[in-house]
């Protein structure tokens, strides 16, 4: 039996493949099994589509004092802000790169722009890439460049990383620790999002604080798309979502992909490899609880992340479904959280 066929909301592979610091190239159709995907491995795996993030590196994270909405003081891991002048040559030349490598290999990976190209490469097993900007400050805060960006392929984007920017303020990296800490979106952020509307663009709230997730929701026409979180009453992480804001997602008919990654996914928070796959489906479990399974999917984090040592790599993708089947997920809810959730929300985002 072929494996069941999975979009994936998040990885990190063209930041590995093609680094934006510098101008070296891999592919991902031969990669000689290094990192989480490649060709090869992804069809043995099932993974047919993801969401292939273009995300610029700054400095080290650094340990800092921060303050909390609720006045808790704590150390966080924290990131200094990334300027334009750096970060849009550097996302350019990752998609000089990203273009060679479609053009080489027109049969076997495609960029996708459009749910009906999505489906025509789910059907006729072509690896379809849809290309995300996770953090945008390769962007102009007026937003003159975002149509030129739309017309090379975007589809989605996250307007920070875990650090500020013009737009929003990303949340720093702790545990345990709420999501809520500083301000929501700037009036370039509240732009951002309108204007993602009008063109047709996915808006990801992975990484954003809790006040400029609000204000995203409160703004936004589109269903509220978290790509790679978890729940936060499961791992007590500042980057996973607290209950009310997985309420917010599915009253817009959005959508969370459960992220893997050991640190944001075990109850103790930490970065151990030796962790079992049931962590993520106890992530996954309590989502379709909290919304329904119409609300979940799967964000890997693959490329971006310490996976859990029996996943491996994206040709473990079936381990992680015979354990869901193994917890009672049927057919079709496995179905829906693979793919037909995602397919739903893109219909009702891109246009
Ligand atoms: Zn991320």
């Amino acid at each position: 039996m072929p494996p069941l066929q999975i979009l994936d909301g998040h990885n990190d592979t063209l930041t590995r493949i093609f680094p934006p610091a510098d101008d070296t190239s891999a592919s991902i159709v031969d990669r000689d099994g290094d990192g989480h995907i490649d060709l090869v491995r992804a069809r043995r795996g099932g993974l047919g589509a993801g969401f292939y993030a273009i995300f610029i590196p700054g400095g080290e994270v650094e340990s800092r004092p921060i303050t909390a909405n609720d006045g808790t003081h704590l150390e966080a891991g924290c990131s200094d802000v990334v300027l334009r002048t750096q970060a849009r040559p550097m996302t350019d030349s990752v998609l000089d790169r990203m273009d060679a490598m479609l053009e080489q290999h027109p049969d076997e990976i495609r960029l996708v722009r459009t749910v009906d190209e999505l489906r025509y490469c789910l059907d006729h097993d072509v690896m379809a890439l849809i290309l995300h900007y996770e953090g945008v400050e390769m962007l102009e805060p007026s937003l003159t460049d975002l149509e030129a960006d739309y017309a090379r392929g975007l589809r989605s984007l996250g307007p920070v990383w875990s650090r500020s920017n013009a737009f929003a303020h990303g949340v720093p990296f702790a545990f345990p620790c709420t999501p809520d800490i500083g301000p929501g979106l700037t009036e370039a952020g509240t732009d951002l999002v309108r204007r993602c509307n009008d063109l047709g663009i996915m808006l990801d709230v992975s990484h954003l604080n809790y006040r400029g997730f609000m204000d995203l929701a409160e703004t936004t026409t589109a269903p509220v798309v978290a790509t790679h979180c978890g729940a936060h009453a499961v791992c007590a992480s500042s980057r996973n979502l607290l209950d009310d804001q997985f309420d917010v997602i599915r009253d817009t008919g959005g959508i969370v992909g459960a992220n893997f990654h050991v640190g944001f996914t075990r109850p103790d928070g930490q970065r151990d490899a030796n962790t079992p796959l049931d962590v993520v489906a106890d992530h996954l479990d309590y989502m379709v609880d909290r919304m329904g399974i119409e609300h979940v999917a799967l964000g890997s984090d693959f490329d971006g992340a310490t996976m859990p040592a029996p996943l491996g790599d994206c040709a473990g993708l079936p381990k992680l479904i015979d354990v869901l089947r193994g917890r009672g997920w049927s057919d079709e809810a496995l179905r829906a959280m693979a793919v037909d959730n995602w397919l739903r929300v893109l219909d009702a985002t891109w246009h």
